[in-house]
This record gives structure tokens, C-alpha cells and sequence, in this order.
């Protein structure tokens, strides 16, 4: 079967993540039966994809009429031969408990097709045993959504032991139909890979406040801002359920041993039924305190060597075992949990030496188990190797995290590689712009460069304030990432190549800073513009407040900043700042269509021409004298030759750059 042959999907369980596992498969095209115990979960599932459905309808993000096909795709039913008899695939999504899952398999195994494969939305529990119940052992599998499905990026697809390649295929290619990134898990591992890496890194910070050694506001103060993790460790405990957490540990422990067992300060908070927001008080007070209020200045680098060793330590540990690969558990962890960067590579950065030797040091210390390097860890350290190569790439092409770099013809394309973040700029895709548009420049078959951002949602909704709070507030590392952020717009201002920005989804802040930095730039309606810095008491700091003006006059350059406001796409083509406003679904193809044409301008003409204007911005006589210049030089090619003859015989010229 290939997912061409998936017509009908089966989700058992209309709870949280049911009835969002419903809602993406009938987004994505296939019939859906929604099972639940009773007619009121199964309703009350389905009211709540009404509604979400609403709401994406509601925010332009899908049509009336896609919503409406939706819904009607997506059929509450109780009986479960009624929900099985005709499913190509099943998805299994009742609650956490081994036992009801084994009586939901063996009821379904009777009733459903023998050609249907079933997948578990288990976040902890053995696909292999669940698959056991069953006679279909090897058409099983896992297909671990995030929460909510609707809106989260990841799905970890995980083989089972008796899992037959065809499954795990067909079950990857039904999550990309849904939208949706699956990266396989190899094998049936606990916590497979964002709860591996995630949950273990809660419980040393807790194990780090336990013993004394931190407190609170320092582990969160060390994660959110100087690894740069989307929250504070106890802040995203309190987010997901301590209980929940401790339950995954708990399982680990059970059957990876003593190494994950629960540190006393989160089982003590499950016994006193403090699990975190959803009780009104976890390790912060959302009932009576102001919640989560994360310091800033508490950064503690020996809180930070702690975590990341015990992060490498479990990269180690699944790569080691086979479970996944270094990149697929950066993205996973990317997707899954919102890292800026995957803990494989934070743990290279760190130096897997360093980490290693932290390692070794707390095992001689205190003698606990999880800081027992595993062997993977020290191999690669007596071999001078990190998770991603020896680190000796010189001279390789370049291996981009937050970025890609596509060809198609003449055209460089860059994309914006973080749609987790909405292509937000950190100082690494500063770094990596940098880099590829010098590697672009040097490229002789290159001749136009677009832009666009990976995703429906943002070409850059800008700074990734995130990972750039590493510098604590410092004024002296702000004036430098100002610096850098201005020279590295400005290579692509200053490029001999012509620059095209392809628009769609939300280009604010740093992101529009980008864009006004390209030649042109082509709009999806649906995009919104924007720069905000002064809501937040800043100015546009990345080139805003001098080159916006070029574009769209001093008067307006001076409204959009002062008032901070959004604009929609139509109101800044209109200002002169959109070239081209096309329907949403048109955007990637027009964009590349004009980068095709100016890639087949003269090359000479067009470097001297943005050389000319740029100079002549501040000081018109400058400007003039590089034109005059130029014309000079433009005489005596060959390309003027070509774009005579072809004038005067009615055909497209051929320039080469000559
Ligand atoms: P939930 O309690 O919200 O929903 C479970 C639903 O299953 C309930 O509506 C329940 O009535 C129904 N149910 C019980 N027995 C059933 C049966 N025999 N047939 C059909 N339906 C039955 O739980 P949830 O949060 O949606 O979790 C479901 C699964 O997804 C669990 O395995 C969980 O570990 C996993 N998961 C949860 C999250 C999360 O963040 N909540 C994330 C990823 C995976």
C-alpha cells in the first residue's frame, strides 16, 4: 500500500490529541471516523474541530470552503467495528495506560481490514508490546504527534522490533501529506527522541536545585537565556504537567534503570498535587504570584556545563544505540521542543571533550548513574569527533542549519530554514546569510538571488530576541550585533547580483530590515509588514532607519517606524514597498519568475547599475560619475552586441556577462 491508497483514517480516542490528529488528516484530504467511548467525548471532539477549523478560516490561514470540506470529511462514531471496518490506517490515540491500549488492539485487530496498519500516538509505552496484541505485528508502528497537532511541526514515526520498512514509509509519507515533518525512530526506544533528550534535562535541573548547587531562577535564568531554550526548565515543566513529566521518567527508569530515576523535588510536587499551571501552582504561582518571571541576569556556566553534558550524554546514548541519527534528532528536538539549535550541535559547540570531562568529574563526586558517560560519547571524544564529523570541513561546501541554499537554473534561492521560530534571525543565520551569499557570488552559474522563508506563516518575523539575549542587556555586544546585522543586510544590498525578496506570511522587524535590502520584492495578500521595534522602546537596528527611506520616501519610512504598526501587503505596494502583490498560493512561483527574468538581464549592466544607485544615494555626483563610468565600460562588451542584434531582430537576447 502507498499513501496514494490511504482513502479512510480511523482515530480512536476524540480527546486532546484526537480530535487534532482528525483535524490534519481531514485537512489533508483523507476520510476520517472519529471514535470515542460515547456519543458526548465523541461530539464534544468533534465540536472542537468545528471550532479550530473556525478558527483557521478565521485567520486566513485556510478558506470557508477548505474548513467546510474538512469538517465534512470527518465522520463521530461510536461502535468500533463502525470506525475500523473500512480504515486503511488506524491511529490510536486513548489514554496513556498499557492495559486499555492492549484491549482497544485486540478489539480493533478483529474488526478492521487485514491490508490496515496501525499506529500508536503513545508518548512512552512500547510499540512493540502493543504490537503483539495483535496479528499484524509488522504493519505497527508509532506516529508520535505533538501537542497540538494542529499546530506543531514534528511527528516521530517509530519503528517497532517487528515493524516492517513498508510501514514506516507508507506512515512518514501519510504524516508529510498531513503537513507535517516525521522523522523515523529507529527503534522502540523510551521517550523515542524530544522526550529523551527533553525529560532527562528536566530532571538533572531538578536533580542541580535538589542538591543545592542552583536554585530555581538560576536553571531558568541558564536555559532561557544563555542556552537560548524557548523557556526556562522548571517554566516548561510547569507548562506540560510535572506529573506528566515524572511519568515518562518513571517509565525509563523502569526500564533503563537508575540513571532517570525521578529526582524527590518533582515527585514531591505530583504528591502534593502541585503539577504546575493546570493545578495553579508548580514551581511557580499562577494563582496568587505572577506566574513564571524568568531572571534574566541569574546565568550560571556551571548549571549550563551540567545540562549539556547530561544532553550529549542522551544524544549519545540514541545515536550510539541507533535509535536516530545526529541530524534527525537536531531536528526532532528543533520541531518537537522549539530549540533554537539541535542539542547535538549545542553539545558540539560546548566541545563533547569538555562535556565529557563534566561528566566524569560529577560521576567521581557524587557517584549517580546519570552522569555515567555512555561509550558512544567516549568514542567519539578519543576519536577528536563531534555528533556532526570531525569538524575538519574546510573546504567542503557548506553545511547550513538555519538556512538552504537551492538552485533552480540561474537562480540562487535562499531559504529561510526555521519555520519552527517563523524564520526568526538569530546570530547564526546572520553568520550563515553572510556565507551563502559570498558562496552565491562566487558561483559563475548564479546570476539572481531570491529569498523566501520556509513555511506559510513568516518570511522572518524577525530578531530571535531569544537567542540574542545571550548578551544579558550588554549596550557594547548590542552596538556589535547592530553592526553585524546592518554589514550583513547590506551584502545582499550591495550584491553585483540582483535580489529578490518572495513575501509570504509576516516580515517584521529584522525580517523587513532583510527584505528592504533586496532589489525587489513580490508579496502574497496575506503577508503583514511591519516595524515594531518602538512598541518595544527600540529602533529598527539592523540598517531600518536609513535604507527603509530609500524605498518608500522619508514621510512614510517615518510613519511605518513611529507608529510600530502592521501593514497589510496591498497597503505597502501601494507605498511602493511591494513591487509585486500576488494570491497566496502564487507567491514561491512568482517570486522565482521574476529572479528567472532578472537572472536573464545583462549582468554587467545590472552590477554597475545597483553600484551606481547605491553610491549615489548621499551623494548624487558619485552616484553620477560611476554611472558615466559604467556607460563607458558597457560599450565595449559583448553583451551590449547581444541585446542590439537581439533588439533589432524581435528575440529574447542571450546575455553571458561578457
Ligand atoms: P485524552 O484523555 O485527552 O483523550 C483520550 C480519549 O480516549 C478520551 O476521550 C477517552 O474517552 C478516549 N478513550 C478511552 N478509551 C477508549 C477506547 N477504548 N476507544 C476510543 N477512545 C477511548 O488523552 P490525550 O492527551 O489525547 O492522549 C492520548 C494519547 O496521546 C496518549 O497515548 C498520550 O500519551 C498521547 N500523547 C499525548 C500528548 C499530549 O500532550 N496530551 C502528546 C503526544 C501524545
Amino acid at each position: 500500500m502507498d499513501v496514494d491508497d490511504v482513502e479512510t483514517v480511523a482515530v480512536l480516542g476524540a480527546g486532546n490529541m484526537g480530535h487534532g490528529i482528525a483535524e490534519v488528516a481531514a485537512l489533508a484530504g483523507f476520510d476520517v471516523n472519529l471514535r470515542d467511548i460515547n456519543e458526548e467525548f465523541v461530539q464534544n471532539g468533534y465540536d472542537q474541530i468545528e471550532w479550530s477549523l473556525g478558527k483557521l478560516a478565521e485567520k486566513d490561514q485556510i478558506s470557508e470552503s477548505d474548513a467546510d470540506a474538512a469538517l465534512d470529511r470527518v465522520t463521530p462514531v461510536v461502535p468500533v467495528e463502525d470506525a475500523v471496518a473500512d480504515a486503511d490506517l488506524v491511529i490510536e490515540a486513548v489514554p496513556e495506560k498499557m492495559d486499555i491500549k492492549k484491549d482497544v488492539y485486540a478489539e480493533v485487530e478483529e474488526s478492521a481490514p487485514d491490508h490496515a496498519v496501525f499506529a500508536s500516538n503513545t508518548s512512552s509505552l512500547s510499540i512493540t508490546e502493543l504490537s503483539e496484541v495483535t496479528d499484524r505485528e509488522e504493519r505497527f508502528c508509532g506516529m508520535h504527534f505533538f501537542n497540538p497537532p494542529v499546530r506543531m511541526q514534528l511527528v516521530e514515526v517509530i519503528s517497532g522490533a517487528h515493524t516492517a520498512d513498508e510501514t514506516m514509509d507508507l506512515v512518514e509519507d501519510v504524516a508529510e501529506r498531513m503537513g507535517k515533518t516525521a522523522v523515523r525512530v529507529r527503534k522502540d526506544s523510551p521517550g523515542f527522541i524530544v522526550n529523551r533528550v527533553l525529560v532527562p534535562l528536566m530532571n538533572e535541573a531538578a536533580w542541580l536545585v535538589h542538591g543545592g548547587e542552583a536554585t530555581v531562577a538560576s536553571v531558568d535564568s541558564t536555559t532561557k537565556y544563555d542556552m537560548g531554550l524557548p523557556m526556562g526548565s522548571f517554566e516548561l515543566a510547569d507548562q506540560v504537567g510535572i506529573d506528566v513529566g515524572v511519568h515518562v521518567l518513571e517509565y525509563m527508569h523502569e526500564v533503563l534503570g537508575d540513571a532517570y530515576e525521578p529526582c524527590p523535588l518533582l515527585t514531591e510536587k505530583v504528591d502534593n498535587e502541585n503539577l504546575g499551571k493546570k493545578t495553579g501552582t508548580g514551581f511557580y504561582d499562577y494563582e496568587d504570584g505572577s506566574g513564571a518571571e524568568v531572571p534574566s541576569d541569574e546565568v550560571d556556566e556551571d548549571v549550563k556545563h551540567a545540562l549539556l553534558a547530561v544532553m550529549a550524554n542522551e544524544v549519545a546514548g540514541l545515536i550510539g544505540n541507533d535509535v536516530a541519527d545526529a541530524g534527525d534528532i537536531d531536528q526532532a528536538v528543533k520541531l518537537g521542543a522549539g530549540f533554537p539549535d539541535g542539542p547535538a550541535k549545542m553539545a558540539d559547540a560546548a566541545g563533547l571533550d569538555a562535556l565529557l570531562s563534566t561528566l566524569d568529574e560529577r560521576h567521581e563526586e557524587t557517584g549517580a548513574e546519570r552522569y555515567e558517560a555512555v561509550d558512544h560519547l567516549r568514542e567519539l571524544v578519543e576519536e577528536g569527533r563531534g555528533f556532526h564529523g570531525d569538524g575538519d570541513d574546510a573546504g567542503d561546501a557548506v553545511d547550513f542549519e538555519t538556512i538552504r541554499i537551492e538552485r533552480e537554473g540561474r537562480v540562487g534561492h535562499i531559504v529561510l530554514d526555521r519555520p519552527h521560530r517563523m524564520n526568526t534571525i538569530s546570530g547564526e543565520l546572520l553568520d550563515e546569510l553572510g556565507v551563502a551569499i559570498e558562496e552565491l557570488e562566487d558561483d559563475d552559474g548564479v546570476r539572481a538571488v531570491l529569498v523566501t522563508g520556509e513555511g506559510e506563516r513568516a518570511f522572518s518575523a524577525g530578531a530571535d530576541v531569544q537567542s540574542m539575549a545571550g548578551g544579558g542587556g550588554d549596550p557594547l555586544q548590542a552596538v556589535e550585533l547592530s553592526r553585524k546585522g546592518q554589514s550583513t543586510f547590506g551584502k545582499f544590498e550591495a550584491s553585483d547580483l540582483p535580489v529578490v525578496a518572495g513575501i509570504d506570511g509576516y516580515c517584521l522587524g529584522g525580517g523587513m530590515e532583510f527584505a528592504t535590502c533586496a532589489d525587489m520584492r513580490v508579496a502574497s495578500e496575506r503577508s503583514e509588514l511591519g516595524q515594531p521595534e518602538h512598541n518595544l522602546g527600540l529602533l529598527p537596528g539592523w540598517g531600518g532607519t536609513q535604507r527603509l527611506r530609500h524605498i518608500v520616501g522619508e514621510g512614510r519610512a517615518k510613519e511605518i517606524i513611529f507608529t510600530g504598526d502592521r501593514y497589510d501587503a496591498e497597503t505597502m505596494a501601494d507605498y511602493g514597498f511591494i513591487n509585486e502583490l500576488v494570491a497566496n498560493d502564487e507567491l514561491e512561483e512568482a517570486a522565482m519568475d521574476l529572479a528567472q527574468d532578472l537572472a536573464a538581464g545583462p549582468p554587467v549592466a545590472q552590477r554597475y547599475t545597483k553600484r551606481a544607485m547605491l553610491a549615489g544615494r548621499d551623494d548624487t555626483d558619485a552616484g553620477l560619475e560611476i554611472e558615466a563610468q559604467a556607460f563607458g565600460q558597457l560599450m565595449n562588451t559583448e553583451d551590449l552586441m547581444e541585446g542590439v542584434m537581439a533588439f533589432m531582430s524581435d528575440e529574447e537576447p542571450e546575455f553571458e556577462g561578457k
